[in-house]
């Protein structure tokens, strides 16, 4: 597990509950369902005996120095920390939202691509079917290397637009619920 921010906390964000499928003998539920166990203002109420697997998966806003305005209830980003070892940061955007015109937003992506970083995109698909997914690092670079926040957007956009037309194949994940 990557060392996670100290002093931070997921406060009343439930994002990745809702987001990751989980296909466990405890716990199994689709994609883009929030789970039951989630309570309403953030957290869970099976914290103390939760699978192992919600123990371990963090968002890289519990992993990274970024501002309190990326966490995921807040941003509509998830920064998904599957594909970082072999170099790769998937934004899963949630919502469009103002965030994403922000120059926090582009100045962290053009930062990673200027890490040598690929930048992935993802969006949900209808609950219960798998997210579609881009690398769109070549996409986006020539708006990053002009140092140019609108026509980011605007690609951004119109790649997101294109990802929301994508045929969404179902997870497969039968939801049931048997933590104790
Ligand atoms: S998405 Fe990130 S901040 Fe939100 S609950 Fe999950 S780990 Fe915590
Ligand atoms: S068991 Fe708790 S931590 Fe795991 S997905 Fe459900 S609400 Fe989230």
């Amino acid at each position: 597990m990557l060392p996670l921010v100290p002093d931070r906390t997921c406060g009343g964000c439930t994002e990745c509950c809702r987001a990751i499928p989980l296909s466990l003998p405890e716990l199994s539920k689709p994609t883009g369902r929030l789970c039951a166990y989630a309570v309403e203002d953030g957290g869970c109420s099976v914290h103390a005996i939760r699978p192992e697997a919600c123990r371990t998966w963090f968002c890289l806003w519990r992993v990274v120095e970024l501002p309190e305005s990326w966490r995921p209830d807040r941003s509509g980003v998830i920064l998904r920390p599957d594909g970082l070892i072999e170099g790769r940061i998937t934004l899963h955007i949630e919502r469009p939202s103002e965030f994403l015109g922000g120059d926090g937003f582009f100045l962290a992506v053009s930062q990673w691509m200027a890490d040598g970083l690929h930048i992935a995109i993802s969006v949900p698909g209808p609950v219960g079917t798998v997210p579609a997914i881009a690398d769109a690092t070549d996409y986006l670079r020539r708006a990053v290397e002009a140092g140019d926040p609108a026509g980011f957007l605007a690609l951004l956009l119109r790649l997101l637009d294109s990802l929301s037309r994508h045929d969404f194949e179902p997870d497969g994940v039968v939801e049931h619920y048997a933590v104790k």
